[in-house]
């Protein structure tokens, strides 16, 4: 397995602990040299601190998921931090743990990602000009990229995933919101997507919903 941790002390605890756990464990101590060695190393498995020097964690399994590479991402954030849970696994991570944690905990988090089978990862989804990467939360625009929200990306993603046919703002709220939201959201959210990706993409069909346009 592959560590990227750069605070010297947490990473010699988890190197000595891991390996008396039965772990080979590989060190590195920027997010760079992490990309680097999770490209080329072969692992099974990689550990990756968030606020690492060069390229944080979040950028780095980003740019793993956007390259196609799905090696199980374990991702540590120090509480209070920069990014929260949901930013950790929006990027493609597959599990995330706030310092301090239970070195047993995360030990037994290791095996299940280990264990796992693994998952057919989602392909890119094309719609006219749009590329939607439900794995590396990406979506370009005629080859540009264009950077949403987490929930914006869920819209979009529900929308192609209908595309040619139309979505009814009642099955949009209960696919990106869930049960009790409120139903003008989803017009506020098509909104947001307009303004991003150019009005014509999201077409409004009166009293049926909406669709993309091919
Ligand atoms: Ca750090």
């Amino acid at each position: 397995m592959l560590l990227v941790e750069d605070e010297p002390r947490m990473a010699a605890a988890l190197v000595r602990g891991l390996g008396s756990e039965g772990f080979v464990v590989e060190h590195v101590s920027d997010g760079l040299a992490g990309l680097e060695a999770a490209r080329f190393g072969d692992h099974d498995l990689v550990v990756l601190d968030i606020m690492l020097p060069r390229l944080s964690g979040y950028e780095v399994v980003r740019t793993l998921r956007a390259e196609g590479n799905w090696v199980p991402v374990l991702i540590l954030s120090a509480k209070d931090g920069e990014y929260d849970e949901a930013d950790g696994l929006d990027c493609g991570a597959d599990d995330y743990l706030t310092k301090p944690f239970s070195f047993v905990v995360l030990v037994a988090r290791l095996r299940a990602l280990l264990r796992r089978d693994p998952v057919p990862r989602p392909v890119a989804l094309t719609v006219g000009g749009l590329v939607i990467d439900p794995g590396a939360q990406r979506v370009t625009a005629d080859g540009a990229e264009v950077v949403l929200s987490a929930t914006e990306f869920r819209l979009l993603e529900a929308l192609a995933r209908a595309h040619p046919a139309v979505r009814s703002k009642e099955r949009l709220l209960d696919s990106v919101w869930g049960p009790g939201a409120d139903a003008n959201i989803v017009e506020v959210y098509v909104g947001y997507l307009r303004r991003k990706l150019g009005r014509n993409r999201v077409v409004t069909l009166r009293g049926r919903g909406y669709r993309l346009a091919p």
